[in-house]
């Protein structure tokens, strides 16, 4: 047996970072920038208002107050997406919108709530009654502020994420270049399985890890392609796994325990190279990692909790390393168990627990029955409590740590 650290390390070493496409900025969430974007323009493109007021000179609002307000002609009106064509002069104002240019000669914004505005009930108002005195550049955006131009905003390497697609935009930047997604193929194996949309013959059961493993390609960035069921025969395998040759990774289920029928490990020892077999972890020991013609194979075990754990631990950071990501691990955080725990045997365990918070501590609860073929359990869940290879027993109120899979609390 194996730990699951050197099980990783091998199935890391054997994939590559993919290669670079050219994509619709929206279609780039979650991908990883491959080149470094500059800006071709200053961001924003003029000085303007942050708010809806008057464009005034600042010094003509010297000693304004509520009692004894300075009155300003008013010569106009600037909307956003317009250049004013009056200039603000002494003792003039322009009312502004936000966004809108500042006009000529102004140099600060004295926002409505700082004039009788609402008082007048004259329309076009002709003159306006300053509140406050204002600071010179007041409620004014500079040209520039956000982003300058020629500046580099996001280097290479960033994870595109929704701030960033709106960065990108806001230069007006239509697509970019960033690692390709995986095509991921996934392959169930088995006599007993039976597709959905199938009536359910005595004996058998839903093919459910087909799409609990194609849903983990989908949200980690991968894209699934879903090949059915091989049953449990060489040349069925053999044929579907022809099938997948042209993605960048293929996972099976099923097959590699020690059953009679289990044959994915044969068919891999015959095509391909064979990495190894079993991890010192529960659920999920019977692992399979092999390179079938340059492709990574990851024989994932069949039952649905098992298959959807390893799929975490060693799927889920080959794709981020194939799509060019650096942080590979999920988020672990330490809580107070509130179920007992035991640790028969020696093996790493992943428990499937709610982890919910209480003021500033997180607290651990196991999710029902742990038998790797309750998938409900695993719905039930949002962390796994990790129980060390050498820890025996984790009693009530003992600290422990989590990899959280989901942050939601219920
Ligand atoms: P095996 O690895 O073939 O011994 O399968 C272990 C357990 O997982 C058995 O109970 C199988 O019926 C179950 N199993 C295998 N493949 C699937 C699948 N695609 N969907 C749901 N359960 C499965
Ligand atoms: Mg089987």
């Amino acid at each position: 047996m194996i730990s699951v650290e050197e099980a990783l390390e091998k199935v890391l070493s054997y994939v590559k970072v993919l290669d670079r496409e050219e994509n619709p900025i929206l279609q780039c969430l979650g991908q990883v920038l491959d080149e470094d974007v500059y800006s071709p323009i200053d961001v924003p493109p003029r000085d303007n208002s942050a708010m809806d007021g008057y464009a005034v000179k600042a010094e003509d609002t010297v000693g304004a107050t509520p009692s004894s307000p300075v009155y300003l002609d008013v010569t106009g009106e600037v909307k956003a997406g317009a250049i004013a064509e009056e200039e603000v002069g002494a003792l003039t104002a322009l009312r502004i919108m936000t966004g809108a240019p500042l006009p000529k000669g102004a140099d600060s914004v004295v926002q409505f709530e700082d004039t009788d505005e609402a008082l007048r009930r004259e329309r076009p108002l002709l003159q306006i009654g300053i509140l406050h005195q204002v600071p010179k550049g007041q409620n004014v955006r500079r040209a520039g502020e956000d982003i300058a131009r020629g500046q580099l905003v996001l280097p290479q390497g960033t994870v595109l994420r929704p701030s960033e697609i709106g960065v990108l935009a806001s230069l007006g930047k239509e697509t970019a270049w960033v690692i390709r997604r995986p095509v991921v193929a996934i392959l169930a194996t088995g006599d007993e399985l039976v597709a959905l949309g199938q009536p359910l013959p005595e004996g058998k059961i839903y093919n459910s890890n087909s799409f609990s493993i194609a849903a983990q390609v989908l949200r980690y960035g991968g894209i699934p392609q879903v090949l059915g069921i091989a049953r449990d025969h060489a040349r069925d395998i053999a044929g579907k796994i022809k099938e997948a040759l042209s993605a960048d990774m293929i996972l099976t289920s099923a097959g590699v325990s020690m059953g009679d029928y289990d044959l994915v490990k044969d068919v891999l020892a015959k095509q391909g190279e064979v990495s190894f077999w079993t991890v010192r972890m529960k659920p999920g020991k019977p692992l399979a990692f092999g390179m079938i013609k340059g492709l990574p194979h990851l024989g994932l075990p069949g039952n649905p909790v098992s298959a959807m754990i390893t799929f975490e631990l060693f799927a889920r950071p080959a794709i981020l390393k194939m799509m060019g990501k650096k942080n590979l691990s999920k988020p672990t955080i330490e809580a107070i168990m509130e179920s007992p725990i035991e640790n028969t045997d020696g093996r790493r365990i992943f428990a499937r627990a709610m982890v919910r918070r209480e003021g500033d501590r997180y607290f651990a609860r196991l999710t029902g029955p742990q038998g790797s073929g309750i998938l409900t359990s695993m719905s039930r869940a949002n962390g796994l409590v990790i129980v060390p290879e050498d820890v025996k027993e984790v009693r009530e109120g003992e600290s422990v740590k989590v990899l959280m899979l989901d942050w939601s609390e219920e």
